[in-house]
């Protein structure tokens, strides 16, 4: 079986390190395939993005790359275009992996995956500190963009989930959460069978949750619905390159 990454961020935009250092990461991890997956310059200006100014730049670059290690490892110029994107043409790129990292109210934004207490603040002044209200509105707006007919791969669905391993904001295995969840993973494939979806291992690494995103209830059920899965590590460092791909194959294998 091939070793691929389809999901890897640099300096360009919330990365340790540089696209060719990636590169030779990969490779002496024995990757075949490397994807980087730049994050897209985003209407609210948040600081983990590439500039719109930089997309020449990292285009380039990625180019450069797969010129110099050609027969060495395959390299990808992917995007990781989140809904608030903007001025960006996602036909400059090979593919796209589609993914909501904030909840958006009106002209507030809120990023969901960078502390707990920005999703209980969310949930307090938009929602009425309802969790599951705020839940709806998040894979409501997941299952609208990734429905889109230029994403791929469906990046991290349950990254609500971040904060919440040991079931911190909400209840994972409440049932009305998980119908929720599992009625926007039909409806996603219903509208797009053949996309594939992620397991990612990014959280394992960066901040010691024990599983991959999506929940193994979520797995099952598009393993069920003979969904297309790939294992990626959301890496932003060389050090997490693979991290997590053993656990989370053999996750996939025995839920
Ligand atoms: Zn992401
Ligand atoms: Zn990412």
């Amino acid at each position: 079986m091939k070793k691929i990454n389809l999901h890897t961020h640099t300096v360009f935009c919330d990365g340790k390190n540089t696209p060719e250092e990636m590169v030779r990461g990969a490779i002496e991890r024995g990757f075949d395939c490397l994807g980087f997956s730049v994050h897209s310059p985003m209407k609210s200006g948040v600081w983990w993005t590439i500039r719109p100014q930089d997309v020449p730049a990292y285009l380039d670059e990625i180019h450069r790359l797969q010129t110099k290690y050609a027969g060495v490892i395959e390299i990808k110029n992917g995007i990781e275009l989140d809904r608030e994107y903007c001025d960006v043409n996602v036909r400059d790129f090979d593919y796209v992996i589609g993914a909501v990292h904030q909840i958006v109210c009106d002209d507030r934004y809120y990023d969901v995956d960078d502390t707990p207490d920005i999703l209980r603040d969310c949930c307090k002044k938009e929602f009425g500190g309802d969790f599951m209200a705020l839940l709806t509105r998040y894979y409501e707006t997941f299952s609208d963009f990734v429905c889109r007919e230029d994403v791929q791969i469906v990046a991290h669905f349950d990254l609500v989930e971040k904060f919440n391993a040991h079931h911190e904001l909400f209840d994972t295995d409440d049932p009305a959460y998980q119908a929720l969840a599992l009625r926007h993973l039909d409806r996603i494939l219903d509208a797009k069978p053949g996309i594939t979806f992620e397991v990612n291992t990014g959280a394992m690494f960066r901040v010691g949750n024990p599983l991959p995103y999506p929940a193994p209830f979520l797995i099952r059920a598009l393993k069920q619905r003979g969904a297309h899965l790939i294992v990626t590590s959301d890496a932003h460092c060389v050090e997490a390159l693979d991290f997590g791909f053993d656990k989370a194959r053999a996750l996939i294998d025995s839920v």
